[in-house]
């Protein structure tokens, strides 16, 4: 075990807001970095691999780690599960490393509950029809399935004000950068 804790930071946005692309920059600038895994029964798309992106579970194995009290927090939503693994984001923690969490807004608070030292950063979207357009470039979902993104994405803009730090996704790069540089600093202050 490492003198001291990693820093565990969880990044949420709406559906679309462009997370996704902000982590993947995020975890190549910062080796010490480990993204937590969380465990899903969604389907899994053709670019993910299991382990990597999530561990993809079946209904009957999600609902039996929830019995045995294996998340920090668990949401259900489009139909599907999904959860923060306690051994995984525990483990890294009490190793010195520092954990990154992509999750939902409420995994988000339920996660700043049990570590009140987590840092909560949220992505903001410059409007709400941009986000729109966003989702329907995506074409990862069915109609129906974009309509309850959309839905869903309202309800996350409206707790936008609960997280630490808020960022607008403008542009790429520059919220990125923006980013990184919190990072930096919250990173340099522990050491
Ligand atoms: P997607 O299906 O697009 O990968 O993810 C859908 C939503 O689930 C996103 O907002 C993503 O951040 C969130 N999510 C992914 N893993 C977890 C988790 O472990 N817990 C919670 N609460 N949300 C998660």
């Amino acid at each position: 075990m490492s003198e001291k804790n990693g820093k565990i930071f969880v990044i949420s946005s709406p559906s679309g807001g462009g997370k996704t692309s902000i982590v993947r920059r995020i975890l190549s600038e910062f080796p010490e970095i480990v993204f937590s895994v969380s465990a899903t029964t969604r389907p899994k798309r053709p670019d993910e691999i299991d382990g990597v992106h999530y561990f993809f579970l079946t209904e009957e194995q999600f609902l039996e780690k929830i019995k045995n009290d294996e998340f920090i927090e668990w949401e259900r939503f489009y139909d599907y599960y999904y959860g923060t693994l306690k051994t995984f984001v525990i483990d890294n923690i009490q190793d010195g490393k520092s954990v990154l969490l992509e999750i939902d807004v409420k995994g988000a608070l339920s996660v700043k509950k049990i570590f009140p030292d987590s840092i909560l950063i949220f992505i903001d979207v410059p409007s709400f029809e941009e986000l729109v357009n966003r989702l329907k470039k995506r074409k990862t979902e069915s109609e129906a399935d974009l309509q309850k993104r959309i839905d869903r994405a309202k309800m996350e803009l409206s707790y936008k004000d609960k997280f630490d730090y808020i960022f607008v996704n403008k542009d790429l790069e520059e919220v990125t950068s923006q980013i990184k540089s919190l990072i930096k600093d919250i990173l340099k202050k522990e050491k």
